[in-house]
């Protein structure tokens, strides 16, 4: 195999890539974007050859030229993060390649066939003397006044492109081409660094004079930085209560000590309203984006930005954590409770805890940050295994929003049939009167539709989980997406004997609708998986709803993260209760955290806002919590029934899936595994769940069947999955495939 290689230097002449044998001993370690020793020009002497850096850029299968072999690679992965990989190949139950694939430079993993067409660009150098130019000219060497033009535009502006070149001078790309052919200028094809923040000049922005409460989190988090201690903090603070402030001093903080940060945040908040804060604090060169949006080449170009020491802070989404990102200082998870900090592809990983991993290593802090902490974390600051700091009051003295809830049961009763409570149709009209801006909302989660007695607020729960059944419509039956238990539709609640049972599902467009026509003179905008389809669709709809003033935005809740409209002073989630029945063990805590994120859009100025929250279970103690923006008694209720029906954080749950052509080997395979672990797993510590197939069971040609056990997912437990695995693939059962995915965010 060939190299491509760039050698490091700066000489112009050098910009192009020189062809290199890779030696048999090497061709594992090599691909795009190593470092590497390549024997290249002479000692002074002129005998033996120097050894010079430089940087694969491309692989390919033959040459033309007689080349030399690569000496070494320098610097490819550390060994850091090949035990980083090892280690997560075991915890996460996938191979080792996988997790390093994370970490390589972006567009290297299929090295041999789809290279990444590095975006070039053509820039123009003097190849001559200005001196001899000028003598050229003089002499009349040189007749043409366009060439003059150029070349003279050339003397102050070495490096510009063609195109500038015929935007100032009126020349031509045949000009340009004739000036080359004359020997008087060089066309370089120079790699583009397409730094997605390019375009962007904002004011810059000083530090904040910190709130005693922000100091004291300040202190308690820059005492660990002067130390190089690893600790992890939690900020739990109210929207709004100044948590960025904080993350913005000290990452200036991690600047100043010549050590870098990592920020995570959920990738639906990377908006650019949120990076132009870090933007205005500290020089835009200093700063990587990384997030899905990103072209591949973008990607390469920003990861590679990093590994040089030219970006020292990493904005990112979760796969931001594998930046090649050195001497940290500080690690930030933005939003922790988010969900999107746990991979659903392989590797299932959760960023929380590499990040902790990450942080140790560099023995430096690592933040979690939260209006609404994960369960999980809170009890872990409970138990001191987390350094608690808590932020109570907002920040620049706004105040919370009012929040009132309204029961649908009631207004049903009394005849009003539409979405719209009286309550809130009132508000939205005096909102519009007003000219202020409101946002509703359908918090609906997930594809699964629930029943509820509209007369009652009654939902059919499993009796074994406590977990709402869901209908699936082709079988005409609810079922448990945690045991497996099924029974049949009911159309008279068992409750209050009404007959008006209601499907559950979307309404977006429905609602849309019903405010067109309630306020025909209000403009709308809809944001949905309806509306939201290409590459920053979801950008451009808010962006529009903000510029253009538009009256209603009607959304899922893909609208409430990282966004800031100053003019919104009214927020109305027409149905809590699709949270609150999604079919998963955190639905309280979703509803809770949900709830709490969409207040924290209204009346972030001056002026206080308003939330209505429309239920047909007002009393449901997420809701009331949330209507008294209180997370410590949300937390109480809530820990207090995870303990005693045995979810996280006091035990596991543990989801096996097997997907399989052949419907006698998945079974087969699901049985092996069950005997396997029903025979090593501690029965006093695991309940384990004889497998079945999966409440959906077949995707296209597959077969799909599951199991779950709940237990703690100890190093022993863990080692039990694993030789539990090792056995099933000896056994050669080739078309199975087993997932085992621990506390998986969605159950489906
Ligand atoms: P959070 O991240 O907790 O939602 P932010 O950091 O965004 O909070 O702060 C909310 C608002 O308060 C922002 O407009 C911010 O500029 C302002 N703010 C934050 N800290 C201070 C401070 N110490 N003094 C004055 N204003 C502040
Ligand atoms: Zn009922
Ligand atoms: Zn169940």
């Amino acid at each position: 195999m060939i190299a491509e290689v760039i050698i490091n230097r700066s000489a112009k002449k050098l910009n192009r890539t020189f062809d290199y044998n890779i030696p048999k001993n090497l061709e594992e370690l090599i691909m795009i974007g190593s470092t590497v020793l390549v024997p290249f020009g002479k000692s002074a002497e002129g005998k033996e050859t120097n050894l010079a850096t430089g940087y694969v850029v491309g692989i390919k299968e033959n040459t033309a030229y007689e080349v030399k072999d690569i000496a070494n690679v320098k610097h490819n992965l550390t060994e850091n993060q090949i035990e980083l990989a090892k280690w997560m190949a075991k915890r996460y139950f996938c191979n080792v390649s996988d997790c390093i694939n994370l970490m390589v430079t972006p567009g290297t993993k299929s090295q041999k066939k789809n290279n990444v067409q590095e975006k070039t660009i053509n820039t123009v150098y003097l190849k001559k003397d200005i001196e001899e130019i000028e003598f050229d000219i003089e002499e009349n060497k040189i007749k043409s006044e366009k060439q003059k033009k150029i070349l003279q535009f050339l003397k102050n502006n070495e490096g510009a492109t063609i195109a500038e070149i015929e935007m100032f001078t009126g020349g031509t790309r045949a000009i340009v081409k004739t000036l080359e052919k004359n020997g008087y200028i060089e066309i370089v094809e120079k790699k583009i660094e397409r730094n997605p923040l390019a375009n962007k000049n904002l004011e810059k922005t000083e530090n904040l004079k910190l709130t005693d409460e922000q100091q004291n989190a300040f202190n308690q988090i820059t005492k660990k930085m002067d130390n190089n201690q690893y600790e992890q903090f939690l900020i739990h603070g109210v929207t709004g209560s100044g948590k960025t402030e904080i993350y913005l001093q000290l990452i200036g903080k991690a600047l100043s000590q010549d050590k870098t940060a990592i920020v995570l945040v959920p990738e639906i908040s990377l908006t650019p309203q949120m990076i132009d804060r870090f933007i205005s604090r500290f020089n835009k060169e200093k700063i990587a984006v990384l997030h899905s949006k990103l072209s591949i080449g973008e990607r390469y170009d920003e990861w590679n930005r990093i590994k040089e020491g030219k970006a020292p802070i990493v904005i990112g989404a979760r796969s931001a954590i594998f930046a090649p990102i050195e001497n940290i200082g500080i690690i930030i998870i933005d939003e922790e409770h988010d969900s999107s900090y746990k991979s659903e592809a392989v590797p299932k990983y959760d960023a929380k805890e590499i990040a902790k991993k990450i942080a140790k290593e560099n023995n430096c802090p690592l933040i979690l940050g939260s209006a609404t902490p994960d369960l999980n974390t809170y009890y872990k600051a409970k138990e001191e295994k987390i350094k608690l700091l808590e932020l109570t009051k907002r920040a620049n003295n706004s105040s919370l929003p009012t929040v009132e809830v309204v029961d649908l049961k009631t207004e049903l009763a009394n005849g009003n049939r539409s979405m719209i409570s009286l309550l809130l149709h009132d508000a939205i009209a005096k909102n519009l009167a007003e000219k202020k801006q409101t946002i509703l909302f359908l918090n609906r989660r997930g594809f699964s539709t629930f029943i509820m007695c509209r007369e009652c607020g009654y939902t059919v729960k499993c009796k074994n989980c406590d977990i709402s059944l869901t209908y699936h419509k082709f079988e005409n039956k609810l079922k448990c997406h945690y045991c497996g238990y099924e029974e049949d539709v009911v159309t008279v609640c068992p409750e209050c004997h009404s007959t008006k049972i209601r499907y559950f599902g979307t309404g977006t467009q429905r609602l849309e609708q019903e405010i067109n026509k309630e306020f025909p003179n209000a403009s709308t905008i809809r944001m949905d998986k309806d509306t939201v389809t290409k590459k920053n669709s979801h950008e451009e709809i808010l962006n529009k709803f903000k510029d253009e003033n538009i009256d209603i935005l009607v959304g899922t809740q893909m609208i409430v993260k990282g966004h800031h409209f100053p003019n919104v002073t009214l927020v109305g989630v027409v149905a809590a209760d699709s949270s609150l029945n999604i079919d998963d063990y955190r639905a309280n805590e979703r509803t809770f955290q949900i709830l709490t994120q969409v207040a924290g859009r209204a009346g972030r100025e001056k002026e206080q806002g308003k939330v209505i929250i429309q239920t047909y279970n007002p009393e449901n103690f997420a809701i009331q919590c949330a209507k008294k923006q209180d997370y410590k008694k949300f937390y109480e209720t809530e820990i207090a029934l995870r303990e005693q029906l045995k979810y996280p954080p006091f035990k596991d749950i543990i989801l096996i899936n097997f997907n399989s052509l052949v419907e006698n080997e998945i079974k087969q395979v699901s049985l092996d595994v069950y005997k396997y672990l029903v025979e090593n797993l501690n029965s006093e510590e695991f309940k384990i769940m004889k497998p079945m197939p999966s409440p959906i069971d077949r995707i296209q040609n597959y077969y799909r069947w599951r199991m779950i056990i709940k237990g703690n997912m100890t190093t022993e437990a863990n080692n039990v999955f694993n030789d539990c695995l090792k056995l099933i693939y000896n056994k050669n059962y080739k078309n199975t495939r087993i997932s085992i995915d621990v506390n998986p965010n969605s159950m489906i």
